[in-house]
Parts: C-alpha cells; sequence; structure tokens
C-alpha cells in the first residue's frame, strides 16, 4: 500500500462560463479533498484536468458576441483556474513539495498545441488498426449569395420540431419534449446564425469509432468493477451495455477543434468531435506534465516519467485512477473512455479490428479503479443552469466569502448518494452553528483560555498534561481517526467530515467538564485543578489533531490553526498518521488568537443576492424543496412593528399563520416522477372524490411501500404549481434534522381524510 501511485482525474470544465457551485460539489471538490488525503498518507498523487475548449457551444457564443472562439475560451480558461485556485483546489504547485517523484498536479487546455499533436497521433493508430469506420451522413449546409458555404452543425440550426410542433427546436433534438430526430425531419429550418441564408441537406462523410468492437472486454470489466462503483455508476454502466454499443461518430464538419490528420478532399473543413479528444486530456495531460513540468525537475524517468501514473506494471500492478465528475457524465467514463484506452493498447500491440480485444496486459495503458460520480447539487430545488443563468456563480462567491466556508457547506452536504440543496439560510446555518459553533468555538476557547495561563518558556501548556489522566481521550480521537480515514478511503466525504466535526465537538465536551476557567487565577495545588488543565493541555493535541484532518476539506482555515499553535510548516505537508501521534513536544504561539471564522448574517447575505441574482422566489419554487427545508422558510417582510424575536427566531403574525390551510391525508400510491430524480408523485386521499397528486422529494428518505397507507398532513391550500410536467397540488409536512434525516409528520391513531389541522 505505500506510496502507491494514484491519478486523480478531474473532468475537464467546459470553458464557456464561470463555473457554479454545482460544478464545484460535482466534480471540482471532492478531487481535490481525496488529492489532498493521498497525499498526507504518502502517495505518489498526479492531479490532472484542463478547460476543454472546442466545441459549437463555444463557436455559437462567439458568434453571438461577435468575438472569435479564441477569445471566450482564453477568457474563461483564466476565469476558472483562477477561481479553483481561489478555491483552495491544489492546482499549484506542479511539482509536489516532497519532490518530483511524488507527483504533483496540472491543469491544461485542449487547445494545448501539445495535446493536438498527441490526440492527432492517436487518432492516426486507431485509424491504422481499422477501429473507424467511415458512414455518409446527411448535414444541413448553408449557401451564401456569393457561392461561399458551410455545413451546419446541430446547434447551429434551428426549426418546428416534427414532434411536439414547437418553435426553436434544434437540428438533432427539441428541448421543448425531448424528442430525438435525423436532421432532414426538421420543419422550416433556417440558419441560426444567417437566417436569410438559403440552406439544404448535403452528404457528408464521417469516421466512426467501433464501440461495438469493445462491447464484450467491457463487460467483462463492468462485472469485475462491481464492488468498487457506487450504484449509480454501475446501474448507468448496466443500462448502456444493455443497449448494445454502436460505432460513435469521431468527426465533424466544424473549423474550430483539432484538425484531422488526413489527406484527402472529403476531410477538408473537417475536425475531431470534440468528445473524442477532450476525453483524451486525461492521458496528454499526464504526458504534457512529464515533458514540461517533471522533465525539467529531474524526475528520474525525465520524459517517461507520467508512464508511472498510467501503465499496468511488469508485476501487473496498475496505477490507482479515480475520476471525479457528475452523474451525466458516468458512462462516459465507464464506457467510452475505457474503449478508446483499450483500443489505444489494441494498435500499440499491432492488432486490427480482426483481432479480440483484451483487457489490459502489463505494459498497457491501464483502466480507471473507480468512478466516485456524484449526484447533483441543487440550487432552492432546481438544477444548476448555465444555459439558464439558475446558478451561484465560484468567482462570485469567492469575492464575498472565505472559501473554507464554501468548502465546508459543499463536503457536509456533498451530493454523494442523492441530489442535495444548496440555499443561502441553509449555508449561513451551517456555517454558524455547525463550522463556527462546534469548531472553531472548541479551537478558539483552548487557545484564549492557555493565553489566560501563566507562561513558561515553551508556553503555557507544557508539563500541564498528564498522560495518565488523558489515556481515555487518546483512545477516543484514535478511534474517530481510524472511522475517518476509513470513510475517506471509501469516498465517502460527508461522513468523514461529519466524524472530523464529532472530535471537535468531543472537545467541547471535554472542555465544559473540565471548567479550566476555574483554575486560570486560582493556582492553589489541588487533584481538581491537575485534572482539569491537564484536560485543557489536551485541548492543544486535539487542535493539532484537527488541523491535519481538517486539511483535505479546509486547507486555509487548517493552515491557520497549524500556525496559531505555533507549529512551523505546512499543515498540508504533515503525515496523516501524524495527527494521532500523542508524545509530540507542544509548542505554542505568543500571540493572541483570532477566531477561525467569522459568523454569517444571512439578512445581509439575502440583500447582496437579490441585488445580483434574478428575482425568483426561490424558497416557493419547488415542492420538493418545499418538503425539505420548509422551517428555513419563515418571511417577515412587511411586518415591522414586530417585538424583538430571540436570535435565530423571527416571528410570524398569527393571521398568516391562520392562512395555511393543513388537511389530514391518506397516501394511496406513490410512484417515480417522470423527470426529476429526487420526487416522488404521490397520490393522496384527501377526502375528495378524486383526491390529489403532489410532487415530494422524499425518494432518498423513503420507499415507496414505506409510505403508502400513512395518514399524513398537507397543506391544501398551496396553489397547484407544475414540476417538470407533473402538477403538485399541495406539499407534505415533513421533519427534517439537515443530517439527512427526513420524516414524514403522521397522525396518531384513526383520522378521517379531509379533517383540518389546527
Ligand atoms: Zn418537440
Amino acid at each position: 500500500m505505500a506510496e502507491e501511485h494514484v491519478l486523480i482525474c478531474v473532468a475537464w470544465p467546459y470553458a464557456n462560463g464561470p463555473l457554479h457551485l454545482g460544478h464545484v460539489a460535482g466534480c471540482y471538490l471532492p478531487p481535490d479533498i481525496q488529492a489532498r488525503f493521498e497525499r498526507a498518507l504518502g502517495n505518489r498523487v498526479l492531479m490532472v484536468s484542463g478547460s476543454d475548449e472546442h466545441g459549437t457551444p463555444i463557436t455559437v457564443s462567439a458568434e453571438q458576441n461577435n468575438i472569435t472562439p479564441q477569445e471566450v475560451v482564453d477568457t474563461y480558461h483564466a476565469l476558472n483556474s483562477k477561481a479553483l485556485l481561489d478555491l483552495g483546489c491544489s492546482w499549484q504547485p506542479q511539482v509536489d513539495v516532497r519532490g518530483v517523484e511524488y507527483g504533483g498536479a496540472l491543469f491544461n487546455r485542449t487547445s494545448d498545441p501539445r495535446h493536438k499533436k498527441l490526440v492527432q497521433e492517436n487518432f492516426l493508430s486507431l485509424h491504422e488498426a481499422g477501429l473507424f469506420e467511415t458512414k455518409t451522413m446527411k448535414q444541413y449546409y448553408e449557401q451564401n449569395a456569393d457561392g461561399t458555404g458551410r455545413f451546419l452543425p446541430d446547434r447551429y440550426v434551428e426549426g418546428t420540431c416534427p414532434a411536439c410542433g414547437a418553435d426553436g427546436a434544434r437540428g438533432d433534438q427539441c428541448d421543448a419534449c425531448g424528442a430525438t430526430y435525423e436532421a432532414e425531419e426538421l420543419q422550416n429550418p433556417v440558419s441560426k446564425m444567417n437566417p436569410g441564408a438559403q440552406i439544404e441537406i448535403r452528404d457528408t462523410d464521417h469516421l466512426f469509432y467501433r464501440l461495438d468492437l469493445f462491447q464484450e472486454a467491457l463487460e467483462q470489466h463492468a462485472s469485475s468493477q462491481q464492488s468498487n462503483w457506487k450504484s449509480n455508476v454501475r446501474a448507468m454502466t448496466k443500462q448502456w451495455l444493455d443497449m448494445g454499443l454502436r460505432p460513435r461518430a469521431v468527426t465533424r464538419d466544424l473549423s474550430w477543434g483539432i484538425p484531422l490528420p488526413l489527406n484527402g478532399d472529403e476531410w477538408e473543413g473537417k475536425c475531431v468531435y470534440v468528445w473524442f479528444e477532450a476525453v483524451q486530456g486525461y492521458s496528454t495531460c499526464a504526458q504534457i506534465w512529464a515533458e514540461s513540468v517533471a522533465d525539467a525537475a529531474g524526475h528520474p524517468d525525465g520524459t517517461e516519467a507520467w508512464k508511472n501514473w498510467w501503465n499496468v506494471s511488469k508485476d501487473g500492478t496498475s496505477p490507482r485512477h479515480l475520476y471525479f465528475l457528475g452523474k451525466d457524465n458516468i458512462p462516459f467514463h465507464t464506457v467510452i473512455w475505457p474503449s478508446l484506452i483499450m483500443g489505444l493498447n489494441h494498435a500499440r500491440n499491432g492488432k486490427t479490428a480482426d483481432d479480440k480485444v483484451e483487457l489490459p496486459r502489463p505494459g498497457d495503458l491501464a483502466l480507471e479503479t473507480n468512478v466516485p460520480a456524484m449526484e447533483y447539487l441543487m440550487l432552492a430545488g432546481g438544477q444548476f443552469s448555465k444555459s439558464r443563468k439558475h446558478a451561484v456563480w465560484l468567482p462570485s462567491f469567492l469575492e464575498r466569502f472565505d472559501p473554507d466556508t464554501l468548502r465546508y457547506y459543499l463536503s457536509i452536504n456533498m451530493p454523494e448518494n442523492h441530489d442535495t440543496d444548496f440555499n443561502w439560510p441553509d449555508f449561513v446555518e451551517k456555517i454558524n452553528s455547525e463550522l463556527i459553533a462546534a469548531y472553531g468555538n472548541f479551537v478558539h476557547r483552548v487557545l484564549t483560555l492557555g493565553h489566560r495561563l501563566p507562561s513558561g518558556e515553551s508556553g503555557p501548556l507544557v508539563g500541564v498534561e498528564s498522560k495518565e489522566r488523558t489515556k481515555a481521550h487518546r483512545d477516543k480521537l484514535t478511534e474517530l481517526h481510524q472511522s475517518i480515514t476509513t470513510s475517506l478511503q471509501r469516498h465517502r466525504y460527508k461522513e468523514a467530515l461529519r466524524t472530523v466535526m464529532n472530535a471537535s465537538q468531543y472537545g467541547n465536551q471535554m472542555l465544559q467538564a473540565a471548567t479550566p476557567w476555574k483554575y486560570l487565577k486560582d493556582d492553589t495545588p489541588s487533584e481538581e485543578r491537575t485534572q482539569s488543565l491537564s484536560d485543557l493541555a489536551f485541548g492543544w493535541r486535539i487542535a493539532r489533531f484537527l488541523a491535519i484532518t481538517t486539511q483535505p476539506f479546509m486547507p486555509f482555515s487548517a493552515q491557520r490553526l497549524w500556525s496559531s499553535l505555533g507549529l512551523e510548516g505546512e499543515v498540508s505537508a504533515q503525515s496523516w498518521h501524524s495527527a494521532i501521534e500523542w508524545d509530540l513536544q507542544m509548542t505554542w504561539n505568543e500571540s493572541a488568537p483570532t477566531p477561525l471564522f467569522k459568523r454569517l448574517e444571512l439578512e445581509e447575505i439575502l440583500a447582496s443576492e437579490q441585488a445580483l441574482a434574478e428575482p425568483t422566489d426561490v424558497a416557493a419554487d419547488d415542492p420538493g424543496h418545499g418538503v425539505k427545508g420548509g422551517k428555513k422558510k419563515q418571511n417577515n417582510k412587511g411586518d415591522t412593528n414586530m417585538p424583538e424575536a430571540p436570535e435565530g427566531t423571527t416571528y410570524l403574525e398569527f393571521d398568516t399563520f391562520m392562512k395555511v390551510d393543513l388537511r389530514v391525508g391518506k397516501i394511496t400510491s406513490v410512484e417515480d416522477h417522470p423527470n426529476a430524480d429526487r420526487l416522488y408523485v404521490v397520490t393522496i386521499d384527501d377526502g375528495s372524490d378524486k383526491g390529489r397528486t403532489i410532487c415530494a422529494g422524499l425518494k432518498a428518505f423513503y420507499d415507496p411501500e414505506q409510505m403508502i397507507g400513512k395518514s399524513v398532513v398537507f397543506v391544501a391550500n398551496l396553489k397547484p404549481r407544475p414540476l417538470r410536467g407533473v402538477v403538485s397540488e399541495g406539499m407534505m409536512l415533513a421533519a427534517d434534522d439537515g443530517n439527512d434525516n427526513v420524516r414524514l409528520i403522521t397522525i396518531d391513531g384513526d383520522m378521517t381524510t379531509g379533517a383540518q389541522v389546527r
């Protein structure tokens, strides 16, 4: 296990807009936590990613804004790389501080000439091995009056949907009804950029990658990964394989992309399809890192250094490959990319389309070890969306908040097994009442109490600790450390961070019981005083434990804590296991301690958000969210004469409360929502003849059988609203402890359906 080679592959962000919090929770934070953890364990970690800079969304953006595609990608590559660094993602330094043999990181871009060259070489080698086939397709062509013209990719054509008749349907699919169709079926087609131009359908030749040749090997690979992969990864991969793999186009009629390395008129004006080249970034980036970084830094294998992280070694062991991505990208990484990797191995081993495809052997490129894909982080119940501008943007967030508060919130709320929700009241609550109340306050207390003790040469706590008395504490912390480690090895970030927070909670309770503040002035020797101050001294050790174990999650505050404990150097360079070395010499920092975090004020944030965002009433916008976070939605605008409420409470007028019509209903059926993963469509006997339908975000918490037959309380006079195609007529009440426990409010005993709740 020691010093394993670990390749952390991070999904390539598309350079067509700023990153939003949905991207961060799904793709960019988890790999950074993992990379930091693996480094602390002593492993050799190489982390690779970069901007995905080709494809039609970028050319469309460029044409609409009258700038070049290069300007679009330059802007967003710069913006997103900076935002990721500001978030504390460890893309710098590019060489591991322990030395280049331990790896490093490269955040590259697909417009890198070296990437283009490597992709062209791979393209040719697959082509020569016969793994492509040529097909003639029909494609729209725009003919200008002067005789010039161009082929129009799907996004460049708009028309009337042949299925539902909606206007604004794209060349191959309709966003209104979801139908997909052949280009020639679209009605009234026009060129989106040039509506006056005459357009026609022409034949065009394209190359297709023979995915079908890899079906068997991929099935074999998928079945060997059953115990590793999460259930969403298993299910989506199976779905793809069950459908049967068909050849997939690797070229298209577009000039913005990597030119085809082929001669011949038929390939004029075509480029490599963006999916085919961007995904190869995982290997080209490692190779480019070796050539431009590792070699210069003196890696013993020079420009070949990347093979340590990519090739199956002679004894058959593979480097560990971890891919981090959102759920929409799963089949791409468990089906398509592995088939390209195996294709490249196949071609390099001199095989052709007639030879059987085999899984990687020594010397070959390795397949993925795990794909800990995330579900979605939703924004107040709705999906984050770049195009609909329903998002909280990372750069603007980082201008206003401590990056560690975001890292904390997204980690404790990570969409590991089901979609989770970002909303501002919950963000403020978790930062103030968990992060600050449990962790921030504990370490601040230890430091301020220590500062009030008389200090010797090496600080006030040295010599105060009694090993015998703190044994139980040491055992407890050692046990927590083991469990944090196991959770991180299993990619359970939420669970790991919760256990870290339990350690600070333990520290708080220990101090509370020890009451060291009683003995700061009274130095009369006594059994109680010795015991109490020994616990305070152990508080320093817990704080050091917390600096090391929070480091993967919150690197900035971990470093601040490290320094305020009087410890030298970088906390990120400490070994993970040194968190539980209990015999280290205590150090002390003479400067007065400052709190690790600043309390957040919800009112202030909401006011500034309102100024930044579109005016949508996020709280009332989604019943799925309504069930989960109902308690956080009191809104008292307009109630100006209220008596002052205790902190954390906002009073509600009695009349306002009475307007809510609560009634008893009985659940008669529960079905999956056809278009929303988190939602059930629940039918309730509400006492009326026809009953009612309610969409509820309870899928993560109940199986349908557990719900059917329950008598519940629902809001009867909520305005009915369509929710992704299903009209929801009300909302069921549920309790939510903010810790992934959500339970329905049920009725004690028999009650007629439709009865009022008061
Ligand atoms: Zn349609």
